[in-house]
């Protein structure tokens, strides 16, 4: 991959970032913009491809968003390694590197938020009931702050993609969002930064979550439609394994998240688990 290495700039500060970013859009410069938590990995760097192909200045911001983790979650141990993030967006064509503190975000607890609707309810909004409420408020915040022309996300997290485009159709963000197919493991496993928590027997456990899902898949291209069908083999994949612990497995709208009875091509498989202390999700689309 080529490097455009000197012209990394790391901003930290709102004011700062709108100022260069005002001058490029005057400058006839197409923001494209890429939200993530740090901890990069190539699905993240997938992103900046395809930021770089849609616009001509890619912001990417790094930002561990406290609001969309519950009490007891994985916001302390969040894995942070900003040194190491920044050198992989740098030699991967990030222009600008948007680091803004916690305080800068939120310098008072926001009194108005986003609501995700029904379609946050279920699945991850059922294990995480603040989730998709943090995620959109931080979300359309950062999309105040840097007016992109297009954002992109990762399939990976398709429910979030769905209160994404939800929110940007309902509440008029002028922008484009575009999503990259999961990039995985040569195992199968979906990379994930929380994948860095998974010690020897954990890591060969979480592989069976794509397992059970590619299963269900081919399952599909053999003719089965039924999604109870459906999920029962991907089940039975996932239950009485020690150390692994099923939370969800189903057949839904990609747009709705509401679970489908009968599948259609375009439809998709989601599914989560937890090994030890990790939770871990994946999805693909029949
Ligand atoms: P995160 O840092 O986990 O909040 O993720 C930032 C963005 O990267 C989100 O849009 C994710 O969906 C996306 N992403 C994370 N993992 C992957 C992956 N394995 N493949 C593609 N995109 C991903």
């Amino acid at each position: 991959m080529a490097s455009t290495a000197s012209s990394l700039q790391t901003i930290a500060g709102i004011t700062e970032l709108r100022a260069t970013l005002s001058a490029a859009r005057a400058a006839g410069r197409r923001i494209a913009f890429v939200p993530t938590m740090g901890a990069l990995h190539e699905g993240h760097l997938t992103l900046i491809d395809t930021a770089r192909a849609a616009g001509d200045l890619v912001v990417m911001s790094i930002f561990v968003n406290p609001l969309q983790f519950a009490p007891g979650e994985d916001y302390q141990r969040y894995p942070r390694v900003l040194a190491e993030d920044t050198l992989l967006a740098e030699q991967r064509g990030v222009d600008v590197l948007f680091t803004p503190s916690r305080e800068e975000i939120y310098g008072q607890t926001p009194v108005v938020t986003v609501h995700p609707g029904n379609i946050g309810k279920e699945w991850e909004g059922t294990a995480r009931p603040q989730h998709f409420e943090g995620v959109l408020t931080v979300v359309a915040k950062l999309f105040n702050i840097v007016e992109p022309a297009v954002a992109v996300f990762g399939q990976k997290d398709l429910q979030q993609v769905a209160v994404v485009k939800a929110m940007v159709r309902d509440l008029d963000f002028p922008l484009e969002v575009l999503v990259v197919p999961i990039v995985r493991e040569a195992d199968g496993l979906a990379m994930s930064s929380r994948n860095r928590f998974l010690a020897g027997k954990e890591r060969e456990l979480a592989t069976m979550l794509s397992k059970a899902l590619f299963k269900l898949r081919g399952t599909f291209a053999g003719g089965e439609r039924r999604a109870s069908a459906l999920e029962a083999v991907g089940w039975r994949m996932l239950e009485r394994l020690p150390g692994l612990t099923p939370r969800y497995l189903a057949a839904v709208s990609p747009a709705t998240f509401q679970r489908v009875n009968i599948v259609q091509p375009g439809d998709a498989a989601i599914g989560a688990i937890r090994v030890g202390d990790t939770r871990l999700i994946d999805n693909i689309i029949f």
